[in-house]
């Protein structure tokens, strides 16, 4: 029988080529993560530096509640941003964290930077987010500014998480999207449905 990890490590690659087929993952960018254990807090997240689209179950690194590898990582270093998927499971009590560097979210994270976030409403999509019964819901999805230094960037996104606990996701400014979901599934899930919007908002 498959482990529970290595059954993960094979979602993780798939969510990796769907989303590089969209360009959203371009340049070995973007990091995607699943919950193994809670009690102790075990998370798979992909290696730094890695073609999203290329990825295979054996190169996926297991992190622990400081984001530090556990067990034979090969000389893989997990991504920069892992402390950032811990923080976003602790908040959330998420399955799952999924980051992409989409064009759309670059852009439209700069164009309404200055309010702090984006509304988006009034889509139909919008009932792809977990628990939108209705095209009538506004979407608040906060921006934060780009850090360098994951632990400051991590307890900045971990304060807007906890001022808006109905978001979905949040921006990074001139960076990307990061959003979440009970499962691996469902995070994917929120991936396509908020790239399609915020492509809407962007485009529209
Ligand atoms: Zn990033």
């Amino acid at each position: 029988m498959l482990s529970k990890s290595h059954a993960l490590n094979e979602e993780l690659c798939r969510a990796g080529r769907r989303f590089d087929a969209r360009g959203w993952v371009l340049g070995t960018s973007g990091n995607f993560s699943a919950v193994i254990d809670r009690e102790p807090l075990r998370l798979a997240i992909t290696p730094s530096a890695a073609f999203k689209g290329e990825l295979t179950p054996d190169v996926m690194l297991e992190i622990d509640e400081r984001a530090e590898p556990v067990g034979e990582s090969g000389g893989r270093r997990p991504s920069a941003e892992a402390l950032l998927h811990v923080e976003i499971v602790r908040a959330r009590g998420a399955g799952a964290v999924l980051h992409t560097h989409s064009i759309w979210s670059t852009l439209l994270s700069e164009r309404y930077a200055g309010d702090g976030g984006l509304t988006i409403e009034g889509f139909e999509m919008l009932k792809g987010l977990e628990g939108v019964r209705t095209h009538e819901h506004r979407e608040w999805l906060p921006i934060v500014d780009n850090d360098q230094d994951i632990a400051r960037l991590a307890k900045v996104a971990r304060h807007e998480l906890d001022r808006h606990a109905g978001a979905h996701g949040f921006l990074i400014r001139r960076h990307g999207l990061y959003t979440w979901g009970a499962d691996l599934r469902q995070a994917v899930r929120h991936v396509e449905i908020l790239e399609f919007l915020l492509e809407s908002v962007g485009r529209g």
